[in-house]
């Protein structure tokens, strides 16, 4: 298990890993938080989060964005179905060199919050071992967690993809506000938060729509930064060999000037952005 549970990158393609788990299974395990479904963990990353990062890849979202650089992660039971001790023990594997190194670990998707009883269970056990914790959500399930839950992560990495429900919810398939929303709690638990924002030729890429993000992100007050992330085609072949139809086939990635002209509007609203 422990093998199959470290991935060389998010980018390994993994389906079906859960399939044989009754639907009954899956529906106790969300409820109790007993049991997750895990993609991988993924070691070394120094962009998800503040120092080194170990990342544990969760499965299950409830959006559909049209970049998605990891279909496979949608589908729960795509994951390696894992009980919160194995899950810990692979983290204590980490735990030393973390601090060492004072990184901490991630919990991205997928959508981590679609199993949040177990990243719940998770984050307990990562605070236990002393191991900084970061969420790497889209922020839509945020009130699952309760203030006291919320008290257990360190820090958020939270996508904002585009602006106004209706642009949103073409690109992702849900609306814009309870990412707002969430946004609105960490900035008043004063939960230090790093956006994230996926440039998109034709799709995100208004420079209005991109100054109100700005706008909207600098006004919470407790943004550390801002990565704006040029898209990129490294998921594509995942949509071709889960056999979905991808819609963003001939969309280039932006050159260096259109990701320099969104950073640059983010630092005109006082941010720290990359
Ligand atoms: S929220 Fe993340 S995992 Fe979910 S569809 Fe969008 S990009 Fe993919």
């Amino acid at each position: 298990m422990a093998a199959d549970l470290e991935a060389a990158s998010p980018f390994d393609m993994r389906v079906d890993l859960g399939k044989d788990v009754p639907e009954t299974d899956v529906r106790t395990a969300l409820a109790n938080g007993d049991m997750g479904f895990l993609h991988s963990f993924t070691t070394g990353s120094a962009v998800d989060g503040p120092g080194v990062r170990v990342v544990a890849w969760t499965t299950g979202c409830m959006w559909r964005c049209l970049y998605c650089h990891n279909p496979d992660t949608w589908t729960l039971r795509n994951g390696i179905p894992v009980s919160v001790g194995q899950a810990t023990g692979q983290l204590r594997k980490y735990a030393h060199g973390l601090k060492v190194m004072k990184g901490g670990v991630t919990f991205s998707g997928g959508e981590p919050l679609m199993q949040d009883r177990f990243i719940v269970k998770m984050l307990v056990a990562a605070k236990q071992m002393g191991i900084h914790t970061c969420v790497e959500t889209n922020g839509y399930l945020g009130d699952r967690l309760s203030d006291e839950e919320l008290a257990t992560i360190d820090s958020v990495l939270l996508g904002i993809k585009a602006w106004g429900n209706e642009k949103h919810k073409k690109l992702t398939g849900r609306e814009l506000d309870p990412t707002l929303m969430f946004a609105d709690r960490l900035a008043r638990a004063k939960k230090p938060v790093w956006i994230r924002f996926v440039l998109v030729p034709g799709l995100t890429d208004d420079a209005a729509d991109i100054a109100s993000i700005a706008r909207f992100t600098a006004g919470l007050g407790n943004v550390e930064r801002v990565d704006v992330l040029p898209f990129h085609q490294m998921g594509r072949y995942k949509w071709e060999k889960l056999g979905m139809r991808y819609a963003l086939n001939d969309t280039k990635e932006p050159d260096i000037e259109a990701t320099e002209k969104a950073v640059e509007i983010f630092r005109s609203a006082g941010l720290n952005a990359y």
